[in-house]
């Protein structure tokens, strides 16, 4: 059967590169002259510049490595340590590491109080029953109390340990306070935190969706050609873009929700519209400096965290790109990604974002001579966020869309790449099995056993 695939970001390449094993014939439109969506790269004077995001998170993304193990390709990915370490305030340092949830426990601040509430509410988390796969909004709006992870931590494990653990890692994950989040994916996330390691692919993140539409077969991919329209025409669909109409028995629309509401506004009832138009997106920032030769060869650790009790803080991190993809930067030189936290964006101009970064680096890592470039990254709708209720509203329009229209994107679960690959996945299969007519199974806990191991 003849498919079409509009956006190519890791959902939309995964979801061509199941239908093209699943034997259909497949077009994939990509708006952007390469695929990635908001994870390519940009390259400028020798470094290769993260666009948008950073890392893979190895166990805690089974269905990305599933497939690129698949693609024969899993072994290029380069792991990354990710040691870090928190500035307070009056610039005292703490050694952690990003993934290992213990090395926290060390932090001076912390109390023998603390370390006692900490340890008791991980005991009680690990014993209870928690969305099993963090990725599948069905699972997810099971677990979903309606409780923000800021009100959960504060509660359960203190004030200072949200301030010094819980508050760090989430501003430099989703660059929001925890108030804005909902429970379920973090505590999903904490239970498998064993799993957790970092890599990068050795030409950056976009490179995970080069690879798919790479080893896609019986797939078209349409660079640099946005879908303008889409209309039903009696049990087909047709699309139009690059200037002419293309028919196909199905679709799966991978762009962000708002384009595809947009997009499908013709023949969507008025709740599946409204849902995907209202789903929220954050503002987001981040700076890249690149040097030429590297001021900081010896500075012992990548990302630096600043945090502070109960202060606002613009800059949620500061990464050495060198160390976490050593392609990204020419030889003998360092580039510093600066993250910034959302909430004061709306405050700040670029030139403040700009110098705020440059001032952030140095405060950081040290004295540095002027840099080569500082090149702002700045989206009015970077992130996709899951408030509490996220989940429930999106569930309720999977099975809402009409026949042989599938929806893919993170924004069903939490920004991240493998929301977006278990999206994809989950879309291509779900269309597969529509158009196969056999019927759909009933989406549950368990939708991974769709899902080819
Ligand atoms: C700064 C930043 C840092 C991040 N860090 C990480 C990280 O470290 N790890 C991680 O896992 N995730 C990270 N993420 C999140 C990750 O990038 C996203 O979750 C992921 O890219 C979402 O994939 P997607 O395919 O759903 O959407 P997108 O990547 O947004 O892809 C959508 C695609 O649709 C295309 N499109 C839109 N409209 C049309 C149209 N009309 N016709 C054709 N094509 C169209 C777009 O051009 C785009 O290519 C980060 C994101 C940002 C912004």
């Amino acid at each position: 059967m003849k498919v079409i695939v509009i956006g190519g970001g890791p959902a939309g390449c995964a979801a061509a590169y199941t239908l093209g094993k699943q034997g259909h014939e497949v077009m994939l439109f990509e708006a952007a002259d390469k695929v990635g969506g908001r994870t390519k790269q940009l390259h400028r004077d020798g470094f290769n510049l993260g666009t948008g995001a950073l890392f893979l998170m190895g166990g805690i993304y089974p269905r990305t490595f599933a497939l690129l193990r698949e693609l024969g390709v899993a072994d290029k990915v380069v792991p990354w340590a990710g040691a870090a370490e928190l500035q307070d305030n009056d610039d005292a340092r703490y050694r952690v590491s990003f993934v290992n949830l213990l090395s926290y426990l060390k932090i001076p601040t912390l109390t023998f109080g603390d370390r006692l509430k900490i340890a008791s509410a991980g005991l009680r988390l690990l014993l209870s029953r928690q969305a099993a796969n963090p990725f599948d909004s069905a699972d997810l709006a099971r677990y979903d109390t309606k409780e923000d992870l800021e009100s959960w931590s504060r509660r359960n494990l203190g004030d200072r340990a949200h301030e010094y653990i819980v508050r760090p890692i989430m501003d430099f994950l989703y660059a929001v306070p925890a108030s804005w989040l909902s429970l379920p994916f973090p505590l999903s996330i904490i239970k498998q935190a064993n799993k957790m390691a970092l890599s990068v692919p050795p030409e950056g993140i976009g490179q995970v969706s080069e690879w798919l539409v790479a080893g896609a077969r019986n797939t078209t991919v349409r660079l640099a050609t946005a879908v303008d329209e889409v209309e039903r025409r009696g049990e087909r669909y047709a699309v139009f873009a690059g200037g002419e109409w293309h028919e196909a028995d199905g679709l799966v629309l991978a762009t962000e929700s708002f384009v595809a509401a947009r997009l499908m506004a013709g023949f969507i009832d008025q709740r599946v519209y409204t849902t995907l138009m209202e789903t929220p997106y954050t503002e987001y920032a981040h700076v890249q400096i690149g040097y030429a030769k590297n001021p900081w060869p010896n500075y012992p650790v990548d990302i630096v965290m600043p945090v502070g009790y109960g202060e606002t803080r613009n800059i949620g991190a500061m990464v050495l790109q060198s160390r976490r993809h050593p392609g990204s930067v020419p030889p003998g030189g360092e580039a510093v990604g600066v993250y910034f936290n959302t909430p004061p964006l709306a405050h700040l101009s670029d030139d403040d974002i700009r110098r705020e970064a440059v001032e952030g680096a140095m405060r950081a890592f040290g004295p540095a001579p002027e840099p080569s470039f500082v090149h702002l990254f700045r989206y009015e709708k970077g992130l996709t966020i899951a408030g509490p209720g996220h989940y429930e509203r999106l569930e309720a329009i999977y099975d809402k869309m009409p026949p042989r229209v599938c929806l893919a994107g993170d924004y069903f679960s939490q920004a991240g790449v493998e929301a977006a690959v278990f999206s994809g996945e989950r879309a291509a299969l779900k269309l597969d099995g529509a158009l196969n007519g056999t019927a759909p199974k009933k989406r549950s806990a368990a939708t991974m056993d769709l899902l080819p191991s």
